[in-house]
């Protein structure tokens, strides 16, 4: 993504979590920090209005607008091969931080490690005694979010495949979700 520009990430069945990095186009090495970004923002969520900042405090990308006004989590991890292996899962599953590093080899580069993910439309409650809760999606089939890209960078995005949590809904069916760039933000979206 170009500074500016917008993308528009569908939930087109309201149940998929979406993990979300940022790398800089111009800074090897600088991509998108949850604990930055939480320091940053002062809060362990990230909703509409607040800022996803690299480990260098950069501004990355803005959450432009939200339709349904979610609180995103910053706090999980992304799932990777040995989740599935300890949930039981018998040979390879899917995972978001392969995805990560499959999405950066097709652009020709790559992190030696996973950083943190910004799970957009994951449902994690924080109770005041510290413990976590998982959820299904608080999102509708048609939600969105619009996130502004502040400087050139690399987004990747990966549709979550948990199907043993409810993390993906009741029904535990990961499903395809919709990713539009634009250089404008469309008033009909405000
Ligand atoms: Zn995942």
């Amino acid at each position: 993504m170009q500074a500016g520009q917008i993308a528009i990430i569908t939930n087109l069945h309201g149940n998929q979590v979406v993990d979300a990095w940022a790398l800089a186009a111009d800074e090897a090495g600088e991509y998108s920090s949850m604990d930055h970004t939480r320091s940053m923002n002062s809060s362990i969520y990230f909703e509409k209005g607040m800022v996803v900042v690299s480990n260098r405090r950069r501004a990355m990308v803005t959450l432009l607008d939200d339709s349904a006004a979610l609180r995103h989590d910053t706090l999980l991890c992304p799932c990777n091969a040995e989740l599935y292996q300890q949930l039981g899962c018998n040979g390879h599953h899917r995972n978001c931080s392969d995805n990560f590093h499959e999405a950066l080899s097709a652009k020709a580069t790559d992190l030696p490690f996973t950083p943190a993910s910004l799970n957009l439309f994951m449902n994690v409650s924080v109770h005041s005694d510290g413990t976590l809760e998982r959820h299904a999606p608080a999102s509708k089939a048609g939600d969105f979010v619009a996130l502004r890209a502040e400087m050139n960078l690399v987004l990747v995005l990966s549709a979550c495949p948990q199907d043993i949590t409810v993390i993906n809904g009741d029904d535990r069916t990961p499903r395809d979700v919709a990713i539009r760039i634009v250089a404008d933000y469309p008033e009909a979206f405000s």
